[in-house]
């Protein structure tokens, strides 16, 4: 699965109704249309008898989104857990680009071309070979010692 994009459409609310929306979280998605409606019903609910937010629940309405970037972890064993964001909760994004930095801040590995593993699978081959040292690999038989140079 990797870092790819969504193959089906997801929906998502606009115009985004929260007030402020300095930290770019933008709208959460939903993988269906039904589920978009019942929460947004929610927070219609929840802010009833704040008027301005309420207008500007009243404002929204449920729009298709195309093509989400999303990363599953690869691990072999078949985990396929998704990546989501610990402190927003946002799981969809723009561009791969944002996909990776978020993959960053949540201890998820990212591998070139396009790998991904969550935190409970680390890749094996990434930290193994590196964390090998020059002596155990001579004692595998791996590395002929080096020929001492007298100048
Ligand atoms: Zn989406
Ligand atoms: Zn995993």
């Amino acid at each position: 699965m990797s870092i790819c994009q969504t193959p089906a459409p997801c929906f998502e609310f606009r115009p985004v109704p929260w007030e402020s929306d300095d930290d770019g979280l933008g709208s959460p998605h939903y993988e269906t249309r039904e589920a978009a409606e019942r929460a947004l019903d929610g927070y219609r609910g929840d802010c009833a008898s704040e008027p301005e937010s309420a207008a500007a629940f009243d404002a929204v309405e449920i729009a298709e989104a195309l093509g989400c970037w999303i990363a599953v972890c690869d691990h072999p064993g078949g985990c396929n857990a998704e990546l989501a964001d610990d402190e927003t909760g946002a799981a969809h994004f723009d561009a791969p680009e944002d996909v990776i930095a978020c993959m960053a801040v949540n201890g998820w590995t990212h591998l070139a071309p396009g790998w991904a593993f969550c935190p409970a699978h680390p890749p094996e081959d990434a930290d193994g070979d590196a964390a090998q040292s020059g002596a155990e690999l001579e004692a595998a038989g791996l590395l002929a010692p080096l020929p001492v140079m007298i100048p």
